[in-house]
């Protein structure tokens, strides 16, 4: 049985004195949710969510890397660099970062295998535009970004990540895709990663991002191939984002 996760991926938002009520409200329940938590703040705040979290069962995670060890990259940071301000995973190919910085497949499937290089935990994320879901191609391009990982760094290496499928059309737009929808995706990426290998499809978690809120969490969290969340705007609101995590206690009995 996978265990459930939900990350919170605050984009850039956030600001010291926010950072520091979000986290302790988050921390006065950390120890009652059914899931594993995540939070993943802009860079500059690394520093300040390692100490408020130290010892505590909230992990820390990180929005983008470089997939460069070290070097003239100027305004890169590197995996290494992550690792000691106690990050434990990394969002790949977030669609902002693919649409807004061009970050391309192979470009995600670099960074993945930097991350999983030092110990990480890649977290890719993939999904499909709405022009591409009604053009009929959200296989296609859901299963082409999957293959960038696969083909470069196989299949065992992937089973030490996680996948986070995000249709596009339902990130930050309130447009939430219907539970069925999600889960034949989510069926599609174990289907097309037990391909390569069954055991590694089943015990891979396959997250769901879009819109996700506390009153459609429950609903989504319940479908059979659909192990927890990555979650935006909901994850800057305390409460919201607790009920969220308490969601995925709603499915797993
Ligand atoms: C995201 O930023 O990955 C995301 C899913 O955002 P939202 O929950 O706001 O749609």
């Amino acid at each position: 049985m996978r265990s459930k996760l939900v990350a919170g991926n605050w984009k850039m938002h956030g600001g010291l004195a926010a950072n520091a009520a979000l986290l302790s409200a988050l921390l006065t329940e950390i120890d009652t949710l059914p899931c594993e938590v995540v939070v993943c703040p802009p860079f500059p705040y690394l520093a300040q969510a390692q100490q408020v979290l130290a010892g505590s069962a909230l992990k820390l995670g990180a929005q983008n890397v470089s997939q460069h060890p070290a070097g003239a990259y100027t305004g890169e940071v590197s995996v290494s660099m992550l690792r000691e301000f106690g990050c434990r995973y990394v969002l790949l190919g977030h669609s902002e970062r693919r649409a807004i910085y061009g970050e391309s497949d192979a470009t995600v499937a670099a960074k993945f295998e930097a991350v999983l290089a030092e110990g990480l935990v890649p977290v890719l994320c993939v999904g499909e535009t709405l022009a591409d879901r009604q053009a009929g191609e959200t296989e296609m391009v859901v299963g082409r970004q999957l293959d960038a990982v696969l083909a470069r760094l196989g299949v065992a290496a992937l089973g030490c990540g996680i996948v986070a499928y995000e249709p596009v059309w339902a990130i930050g737009t309130g447009q939430t895709a219907t539970p069925e929808q999600a889960q034949l995706v989510h069926a599609f990426i174990r289907q097309r990663v037990a391909a390569s290998d069954d055991e590694v499809a089943a015990k891979l978690r396959i997250l769901y991002g879009g819109s996700v809120k506390a009153d459609n969490a429950a609903a989504l969290f319940g479908q059979p191939d659909i192990d927890g969340g990555l979650i935006g705007g909901a994850a800057l609101v305390a409460e919201d984002f607790l009920a969220i995590c308490r969601a995925t206690g709603v499915s797993s009995s």
